[in-house]
């Protein structure tokens, strides 16, 4: 049992996980019934979180799954940081065996950080993304998504249809005037899916114009901001918008809500028809999209994030090296695994 326990220590020291690493040892195949089993410790920002509620409901899933035994002990901080605090301080007195984290504020992460390396507890970051000096700073890891993607593929999606389709150009001047719908300014996310949209529809040879002299139409998320802000849109461009961008669906939907009430967008195959691009996979967005309203979205995988998730936690938790025996790669951050994005259309 010692030599096991001086085992695990060498192999944490190897892989540089000395600090959080695992001290419990807590491996498959270990005599003692109670180290058979791993505790993960989840600390979730907010349960009431569509997204999140997918990622939470994965891990759930991907943990019962498992060929180790594993006891989840999920916590619930309800969009408070003080409160998801507290909370890391029971787990680590639990002696959970790995530390998940969904930070309520990432900007307050580094003391989440040094609470789980002063208690020699292997810590996971997901979803809301801390700097990388915090998981630099306790040998610890942030799973999530690349910002840039989701606009990235909003791009290659409008080219594509652009592609197949030249009556999209409504008046024929090879230049698409597109306009763009953005969540609230200075969100990482909003930023990256306003740019990176644009930027790779050009990549992909489109001549882009935005018909809104003053740029992207900040919604704020928001169905009914974004059906107004389209109504005026119209109202003044009526016939000349060939393309529509939005940073999520529920404002793509108050798009084509407006769209709708003008006689556009009712029926994918008419020719009053113009291309609605969302980000989210929400039920009611892919149900636009199915109906034949909204050109297409792009999803966050939450069911591949729990998987990842699990997986990762696995083997932190086993003293082993992250990846080891996974699918997954250290991106070139050096402290980020990134889970891709998915396009969706009606095809
Ligand atoms: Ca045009």
């Amino acid at each position: 049992m010692k030599k096991m326990i001086y085992y695990v220590l060498a192999v944490s020291l190897m892989l540089g996980l000395y600090g959080c690493g695992n001290r419990t040892g807590g491996e498959n195949g270990t005599a003692g019934g109670e180290q058979d089993t791993l505790r993960f410790g989840v600390l979730i920002y907010k349960f009431d979180d569509t997204y999140i509620s997918t990622v939470r409901q994965a891990i759930q899933d991907y943990a019962e799954k498992s060929n180790v035994s594993i006891k989840l002990d999920m916590q619930d901080a309800q969009g408070d940081q003080a409160k998801q605090n507290d909370q890391l301080d029971v787990l680590i007195n639990k002696n959970v065996d790995v530390l998940l984290i969904n930070a309520v504020d990432a900007g307050s992460a580094q003391g989440l950080a040094d609470k789980a390396k002063a208690a020699q507890i292997p810590a996971i970051f997901f979803n809301r993304e801390p700097d990388k000096s915090v998981m630099e700073s306790c040998g610890g890891i942030f799973i999530g998504t690349t910002a840039s993607e989701a606009g990235t593929m909003q791009g290659d999606l409008l080219a594509d249809l652009w592609g197949k389709n030249p009556a999209l150009d409504l008046n024929g001047d090879g230049v698409c005037q597109y306009l763009v719908f953005k969540g609230e300014p200075g969100n990482p996310e909003a930023e990256a899916r306003t740019t990176y949209s644009v930027k790779q529809a050009e990549a992909r040879g489109m001549k882009m114009e935005n018909i809104n002299a003053g740029g992207a139409l900040v919604s704020n998320w928001a169905t009914d901001q974004a059906q107004t802000q389209m109504e005026a849109m119209l109202a003044a461009n009526k016939g000349k918008i060939e393309a529509v961008f939005c940073n999520n669906d529920d404002m793509a939907l108050g798009v084509i809500a407006a769209l709708n009430s003008e006689g556009y967008n009712l029926d994918r195959n008419s020719e009053n028809w113009i291309p609605v691009i969302g980000v989210d996979a929400t039920e009611a967005g892919v149900a636009a999209i199915n109906a034949g309203k909204m050109a297409a979205t792009v999803k966050q995988d939450g069911d591949a994030m729990g998987k990842a998730i699990v997986e990762i936690a696995t083997n932190a938790a086993q003293g082993k090296d992250y990846t080891e025996g996974t699918d997954y790669e250290i991106a070139a951050d050096g402290v980020s695994i990134r889970i891709p994005y998915v396009p969706f259309t009606a095809e």
